[in-house]
């Protein structure tokens, strides 16, 4: 038996969890916000109560402490003191071409991350301050790093090569990676035990629709093709990003007095489901108010939902044969009518969906094809954070 740590660590947030493994089980977990602002807070919910504290949280050193004060506390506390951590994983955003699986951390994996915040300026400087940190606190236990794009290492140069010039992967290593990799990695490996299948020659094509989304086509347990790419807006319409789009349209704009920051900025932050709505970023929201008449919040769904069927088209053209199709992420899980929205339509490649059982699986896991579907339709519930558990228990105690 053993305590792992799980730390996703964000520019501003910071997000823990600690599993009793090998039970997989959960003990509780926490939230950092708001780190570097004026007031920032911490809120920590397990079996044995709630914690909850605002106070000054200037940077990730003070979270860190934090979040052992959460931890450690006499009342709500998850551990009597941190010599019960047995071991830490972190989620890493980018481990560029040098990691196809997750690693124990040591002086030349640090390194490393550090060499690919290049390709993820955003993610990788706090994750990796998030380790720094959590070394201070946890001292020589063993640490792992558990990387969004190791999954789709295994992409052929066909699905990852760009149609420019060859020498700018040479020398920039621009290509696609993927992301969200521990989530379809985890939910393939789920919908392989609901389908009762073992990897060899089994075809998923996972869908990870959150505020972030991307689509793989997994064969024989290995990311073939991945929606997302150099970076995470490429693919789907997102929240608020605008997936594919045609670049002649940024350098449009670019003669039109938009700046880099600006189209930044337009592309991540004000596009997607917000963008094309001009309701919100949350499909809650546009769910609502296309019931209500919003023309442009239903056009937006559309748009949706026409992505997506692109993507699953696509990919099973590309499989030898399709066995399932599997939703997760805050929208894929929950969002009833999205998932009848984008299966009403591909029938012509195999895949019925029951509305029935659609409706009565709900936000829970399972399957929502009809028993005479050639293609498996099935809701998973995804958990990156105890994929992470997983890996650092392996990693460190072996299997
Ligand atoms: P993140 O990518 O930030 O982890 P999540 O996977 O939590 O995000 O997904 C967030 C999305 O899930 C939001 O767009 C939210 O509207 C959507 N969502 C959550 N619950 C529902 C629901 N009941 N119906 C429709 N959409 C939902």
């Amino acid at each position: 038996m053993a305590k792992i740590l799980v730390i996703n660590c964000g520019s501003s947030s910071l997000k823990y969890e600690v599993y009793e493994m090998p039970e997989k089980k959960s003990l509780g977990k926490g939230l950092v916000e708001r780190i570097g602002d004026a007031m920032g807070k911490i809120a920590q919910e397990s079996p044995k109560g709630e914690y909850t504290e605002e106070t000054p949280i200037p940077d990730h050193r003070k979270a860190m402490e934090l979040v052992r004060k959460a931890l450690t506390d006499g009342k709500a506390g998850i551990l009597g003191s941190m010599d019960e951590i047995a071991a830490a994983g972190h989620r890493v955003v980018h481990g560029g071409e040098y990691y196809a699986e997750s690693v124990i951390i040591d002086e030349k994996v640090l390194e490393t991350v550090d060499r690919v915040s290049e390709l993820a300026p955003l993610h990788n400087p706090p994750n990796l301050t998030g380790i720094k940190e959590t070394i201070n606190l946890l001292g020589k236990k063993p640490q792992v790093a558990v990387f969004d794009t190791a999954f789709h290492q295994t992409l052929p140069p066909a699905a990852y090569l760009y149609g420019i010039p060859r020498e700018l992967y040479e020398k920039y290593r621009i290509r696609r990676y993927g992301f969200h990799g521990t989530s379809h990695r985890y939910v393939a490996s789920q919908a392989l035990t609901m389908l009762k299948r073992s990897a060899e020659n089994t075809s998923i094509i996972s869908c990870h629709l959150g505020n972030g989304a991307s689509i793989t086509a997994v064969k024989n347990g290995k990311s073939v093709d991945t929606s997302m790419g150099f970076t995470p807006l490429e693919g789907l319409v997102m929240g608020t990003r605008s997936g594919d789009i045609d670049p002649a349209v940024l350098l449009f704009l670019l003669k039109r007095g938009y700046t880099e920051a600006g189209l930044d900025t337009l592309l991540n932050k004000k596009s997607g489901m917000l963008g094309l709505s001009g309701v919100s970023n949350d499909m809650r929201d546009i769910e609502k108010a296309a019931k209500e008449g919003d023309k442009n919040a239903q056009e937006a769904l559309d748009v949706y939902a026409c992505r997506i069927r692109k993507y699953i088209g696509a990919y099973a053209a590309n499989l030898p044969k399709t066995d399932a199709i599997v939703f997760t992420g805050g929208i894929g899980q929950n969002s009833v009518s999205t998932r009848a929205q984008i299966c009403g339509g591909l029938e012509g490649i195999g895949v019925f969906l029951d509305p029935k059982k659609n409706e009565e699986v709900g936000r829970k896991a399972g399957i929502i094809s009809a028993d005479y579907s050639p293609v498996t339709i099935a809701v998973i519930i995804t958990n990156e954070e105890l994929q992470i558990a997983i890996d650092t228990y392996d990693l460190a105690f072996g299997k």
